[in-house]
Order: structure tokens, then C-alpha cells, then sequence
């Protein structure tokens, strides 16, 4: 089996494959220069609109993902706008640095990763949700992962998911945990289709 993923991001393909074990073929770069915008209000009407685009264009069943982080002190926000939180094209480090910032002084450092799996095909669409707890550091450490992976320790781990590195990082993450369902679904899917 092989699933188109609506993504340009290579840590998520990577991270999809890792625990999906089908191929995962990525988006052209001619299609996602096309994508519409992520107008959405929400991670679901995001992934939505990413999956259905890239489903109406080419009729192959695919899957989206929309994912960010929720800052408890900052009533959930950047949300969705974690990848443009310090402004359109903004840097991991510019985007991490303004986080810090706006948690300076702070006690309330809780925060959790979010992640929604959208699939689509010819039958209708479905969500998969993955939720991560933990709180923000009160400095960037670590090299690996990407975004604010450097900022992030979850629960039970001293250490953020960029010092904790990709393996401790798959096996516990918000994308684990939504990927997972995804996998239950499409293997109870192609059970009741044998
Ligand atoms: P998206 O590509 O529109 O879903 O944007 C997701 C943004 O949320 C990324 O650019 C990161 O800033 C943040 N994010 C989502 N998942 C992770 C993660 O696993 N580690 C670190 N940052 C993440």
C-alpha cells in the first residue's frame, strides 16, 4: 500500500513512514505551490483543507496533518499559527526566541503539542488526534528535530525533545499518537475490504 501525504515538511514524512511502515509518497512541489492558504480556524479545518486540496486535484486517497503547539499561560496560542508565530517565513529560532520571551517571568510553563491527521478519499473523510503534555524550558537546548522541539521537555523527562533526540522523540509524540490511529483505521479498512 502507498498513500500520498499533503506535506513538503521532511520530518513529518520521515516520522510518517517510521510508523506507518507503507509507502509515503510526498506531495509535488508543483502541488503544494498550489495548496490554497490554511485560512482555517482550527487544526482539523487546516488539515482539511490540505488533504482535499491535493485529493480533488489528483483523486488519489491521501492524508494531511496539521500540527502546533498550546501554550496554557498564552491561552493556547500560537495554536495554529505555531509556524508563523514571529511572523510570516519566521524561523524555528525567531519563533522560539518570541516564545521565550513572552514566558519571561512566568511560572505557568505548561504547554502541549497538538497534532490532527486528516484522510480523505472517495468515500469521505476522517480525523486522527495526537495530543503531547509538557512544559516550555526557559532556555533552547539541544540540536535535533526541528521547531520548537528545542523548547519543549514532556512529561516525565528532564530533558527537551530536541536533546531527547528522534527515537524517545517517535515513540511518545503527539504525531505518534495521531499516526497510530490512522495506522488502526487503514488496517481495520483493508480488513473489512479483504
Ligand atoms: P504546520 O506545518 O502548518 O502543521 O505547522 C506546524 C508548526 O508547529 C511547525 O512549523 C512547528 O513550529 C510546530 N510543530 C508541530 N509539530 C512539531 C514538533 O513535533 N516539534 C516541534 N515543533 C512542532
Amino acid at each position: 500500500m502507498s498513500l500520498i501525504f499533503a506535506t513538503g515538511n521532511i520530518h513529518k514524512i520521515e516520522e510518517a513512514s517510521e510508523i506507518l511502515k507503507i509507502q509515503i509518497l510526498p506531495a509535488t512541489k508543483e502541488w503544494l505551490m498550489n495548496t490554497p492558504e490554511e485560512t482555517g480556524k482550527s487544526f482539523e479545518e487546516n488539515a482539511l483543507i490540505k488533504a482535499k486540496y491535493i485529493f480533488d486535484t489528483t483523486g488519489y486517497a491521501c492524508f494531511a496533518e496539521d500540527s502546533g503547539l498550546c501554550v496554557e499561560a498564552l491561552n493556547g496560542t500560537p495554536g495554529i499559527y505555531s509556524a508563523r508565530f514571529a511572523g510570516e517565513n519566521a524561523t524555528d529560532v525567531a519563533n522560539n526566541l518570541l516564545l521565550l520571551d513572552k514566558l519571561k517571568g512566568r511560572e505557568d510553563r505548561r504547554a502541549y503539542f497538538c497534532a490532527i491527521i486528516c484522510y480523505i478519499d472517495a468515500q469521505g473523510y476522517s480525523f486522527f488526534e495526537g495530543r503531547i503534555y509538557g512544559k516550555i524550558a526557559v532556555e533552547i537546548s539541544g540540536k535535533t528535530g526541528f521547531g520548537y522541539d528545542p523548547l519543549f521537555i514532556p512529561d516525565g523527562y528532564d530533558s527537551t525533545f530536541a536533546e531527547l533526540g528522534k527515537t524517545i522523540k517517535n515513540s511518545i509524540s503527539h504525531r505518534k499518537m495521531a499516526l497510530e490511529k490512522f495506522k488502526e483505521f487503514l488496517n481495520s479498512n483493508s480488513l473489512k475490504q479483504a
